[in-house]
């Protein structure tokens, strides 16, 4: 499985600001859909990601990968997930702000407000739809990598 080319706001930030598009079922449980998936997966890994989005590797599709046993000092072991269109039903009133940075904005580190928690619903891998809630880091590690889908980078959120 080949790792993927993870493009950068230097060379492709034309890219990475589209809207990605919504995947029909019949196209997640195709062998090349499966296949990308490792990909990125693999790529994640590869890169030390806690998240990734399929836009930050040239494909404009809502699919994020997520390690969501991360925490915030540390990578507490490994689980990466993929979420296909993932939509935020709820938020938090409540939020956290914390130091983010990301794969396409190398040396870039800035302090961003999140809602703590949030109810998400998705496809996986199978296409089985799931609702979810999320809280901590796998909570920011969503919202940053949902923000990439709709062409939208930690640095807008920026705290001045
Ligand atoms: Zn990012």
């Amino acid at each position: 499985m080949p790792i993927l080319k993870i493009l950068t706001i230097h060379n492709n930030e034309k890219t990475l600001r589209q809207k990605s598009e919504e995947i029909v079922i019949d196209k997640i449980i195709s062998c090349e859909m499966q296949n990308f998936f490792k990909n990125l997966e693999k790529t994640m890994r590869a890169s030390d990601g806690i998240g990734l989005a399929a836009p930050q590797v040239g494909r404009l599709i809502r699919v994020i990968a997520v390690n969501t046993l991360a925490t915030s000092s540390s990578v507490n072991g490994d689980k990466i997930e993929i979420f296909i269109n993932p939509k935020i039903l709820k938020k938090s009133l409540l939020t956290s702000t914390m130091e983010e940075g990301c794969l396409s904005i190398p040396g870039i580190f800035g302090k961003v407000k999140r809602h703590r928690k949030i109810l998400v619903e998705y496809l996986n891998k199978q296409g089985e739809k799931i609702r979810q809630k999320f809280d901590k880091m796998p909570a920011r590690i969503l919202q940053h990598e949902i923000d990439h889908l709709d062409g939208v980078l930690f640095i807008d959120r920026i705290l001045k």
